[in-house]
């Protein structure tokens, strides 16, 4: 099957990176990991969004994060039982280069990598993703794919969505499914 699968807060941990840079750069107390999908500025005496992201870019942040516990033996598990691994991140311009060095360091076992907002066009059998606007993009516009939630704070449940609590759940997820259809002929 294609499966298509996010990168932040599913394969990389984008905010404990950023929380742990922004923490021993300007000190205080280490906050919390977010809850909230947008306003992370709020978390920080950055004014607004922009002011964020051009930290964020200058301290090349999205080069340093942390693997997910599970995310890289998984896919790697996935991509030898025949699947194919079909990367699908919204990224700034900016954040690409260093997105493609991220995932060379740790040999993500893709051979497709897309990097777009509307992430239903790229045609998948499964999908995981934490983003609240992403997911129920995949129930509505990719009905006959499997679509999978990795459960964070800063999403809900979606109905149509199945939820995933950690690696070791997708595996069991990915492993039940028989393929729909011929996706690949789309
Ligand atoms: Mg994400």
């Amino acid at each position: 099957m294609r499966l298509g699968i996010d990168l932040d807060g599913v394969v990389a941990d984008f905010d404990n990176c950023w929380l742990d840079r922004y923490h021993s750069e300007f000190g205080g107390e280490r906050m919390s990991t977010p809850i909230e999908w947008d306003g992370l500025h709020r978390l920080t005496h950055f004014p607004d969004m922009p002011a964020f992201w051009d930290w964020v870019r200058l301290r090349r942040i999205f080069r340093q994060l942390e693997p997910i516990p599970g995310a890289l033996a998984g896919l790697r598990s996935l991509a030898a039982d025949g699947h194919d691994i079909v990367i699908i991140s919204a990224k700034f311009d900016w954040a690409i280069p260093e997105t493609l060095e991220w995932i060379a360091e740790h040999r993500l076992p893709t051979r497709e990598i897309h990097f777009r907002g509307d992430k239903h066009e790229v045609a998948c059998d499964v999908y995981l993703d934490d983003s609240p606007i992403a997911l129920p993009n995949f129930v509505k516009e990719r009905p006959e794919a499997l679509v999978c939630r990795m459960v964070a704070p800063w999403n809900t449940p979606i109905d149509g969505a199945v939820d995933i609590p950690d690696w070791d759940r997708f595996l069991t997820v990915v492993a039940d499914r028989e393929p729909v259809g011929d996706v690949a002929q789309r």
